[in-house]
């Protein structure tokens, strides 16, 4: 499917009850010839009042980790888990989850990246269909597939925590220099 049509599809879609309540789907952001894919939770009102990912507080911190780390934005594609603000930016619901993947899937498929790094909880057990403790598993670099795409998880906190957390803070910005030193190797 071409990346138009995909996005086409997100933009309309009514597999989950999450789209009663959005302003703007969010497909993702970023082009879908990269290396590198972030994966994030769900939009939160900002991105759902402007349709793309990463645009409010936590995104002005992922950008801050980003450029620390020596990645411009527009060189990756960021997307999340759950493609619609779930209210008062709720956990997303197992069977919402559910619903959603099969769009990244085929986000994934046609990127085809060597890299995803993947933001939060809710992403890694998205990704890694397990529960995940990210206290135990952050900056772990795994190999990774899904589908007929083979690459690296690189498996961080998200950046909304740092908002919350001094200490976290300072662990994001060690996992992100760890990123800085992979991408340096890779
Ligand atoms: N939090 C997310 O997980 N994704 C966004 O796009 C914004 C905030």
């Amino acid at each position: 499917m071409a990346t138009e049509d995909l996005e086409r599809r997100i933009k309309i879609c009514t597999l989950c009850r999450l789209h009663r309540s959005r302003k703007n789907a969010v497909p993702g952001d970023g082009p879908y010839k990269t290396d590198i894919m972030f994966i994030g939770e769900a939009p939160g009102f900002n991105e759902d009042t402007q349709g793309k990912p990463f645009v409010g507080a936590a995104g002005n911190t992922l950008n801050e980790l980003m450029r620390s780390a020596g990645i411009s934005r527009e060189k990756v594609f960021i997307t999340n888990i759950v493609k619609c603000r779930p209210p008062e930016n709720r956990a997303p619901a197992d069977d919402e989850i559910k619903a959603c993947s099969e769009y990244l899937q085929q986000q994934i498929s046609l990127i085809k990246p060597k890299l995803i790094v993947s933001l939060g909880r809710i992403s890694a057990q998205g990704l890694l269909g397990k529960p995940v403790a990210m206290s135990k598993v952050h900056g772990s670099l795994l190999d990774f597939k899904l589908g007929d795409v083979r690459c690296k998880l690189f498996l961080t906190y998200h950046p909304a925590a740092a908002l919350y957390g001094a200490e976290t803070r300072l662990k994001l910005q060690d996992d992100f220099a760890k990123l800085k030193r992979v991408l340096k190797l890779s």
